[in-house]
């Protein structure tokens, strides 16, 4: 198992600087197996079951990296930590923000759309994910201003629509109609706002938009916007 001093442990976790959680060990407020701990300088095995053994200020301690989570983005948040407005971040745990490695969102959804985000401290599979290489199939909830013509499905499957501004003709997207001006559309790429530029290539606009599927993790009927669930280890590579 991976090895970590106890303090460095939990400043990474966001607990506190070195002395403020080395002065929380000291205060007996870090519980392992049952035993109040005494030396922060301990060196200890982490892994996914830590937060079932320990505890700080009698809670469980949150789960070490490598952390993969999914949320149900709600509208209004943005995924970047640069852009203006709320951030996805926010609605994360607060102490979550202090957590070294950081956690980031795996690609982003627009200010705008709704639905099923990963959010990882975990660089490898995060890139495994986005890897234009991968082709991990994203599947989307497309309301639209318009009614459908019916012939959108065969433009999108025949890889050769080109986007605005774009050399490359997009890859086959798959195009499910589910009512006049409702559609679930697949895309195995993830360039920018690409299911709204794909519609408005055909005529058409996306009025609402919502991820419901990324490879093969589905977002959960129960899981409300704004919420997440941490995956259990193992859980995110059900994604491939
Ligand atoms: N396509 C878009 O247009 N927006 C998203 O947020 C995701 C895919």
């Amino acid at each position: 198992a991976l090895m970590a001093r106890l303090d460095r442990l939990l400043a990474n976790l966001g607990y506190g600087s070195r002395k403020e959680v080395q002065a929380l060990v000291a205060a007996g407020k870090v519980v392992l197996d049952g035993k109040p701990l005494k030396d922060a300088g301990l060196r200890i095995a982490v892994d996914a079951t830590l937060p079932e053994r320990m505890t700080i200020r009698g809670v469980a301690v949150d789960p070490p990296a490598p952390l993969v989570l999914m949320m149900h983005k709600p509208l209004g948040v943005v995924c970047s930590h640069k852009e203006d407005g709320e951030k996805i971040y926010d609605l994360l745990p607060r102490r979550w923000r202090l957590r070294d490695p950081a956690l980031s969102t795996v690609g982003r959804l627009d200010k705008e759309t709704s639905g099923l985000i990963l959010i990882t401290d975990d660089g490898d599979f995060l890139h495994r994910v986005i890897s234009p290489k991968r082709h991990v199939p994203k599947t989307y909830l497309a309301r639209l201003d318009r009614p459908l013509s019916g012939s959108e499905g065969e433009t999108f499957a025949a890889g050769t629509l080109m986007l605005e501004g774009e050399e490359k003709p997009l890859l086959p997207a798959r195009l499910e109609i589910v009512d006049e001006r409702t559609a679930r559309l697949t895309i195995t790429e993830g360039r920018y706002h690409q299911v709204r530029r794909m519609f408005a290539a055909v005529g058409n606009h996306v009025t609402d938009l919502h991820r419901e599927r990324i490879g093969r993790l589905v977002l959960p009927d129960d899981l409300e916007p704004g919420q997440h669930r941490i995956l259990p280890a193992g859980e995110a590579e059900t994604v491939f």
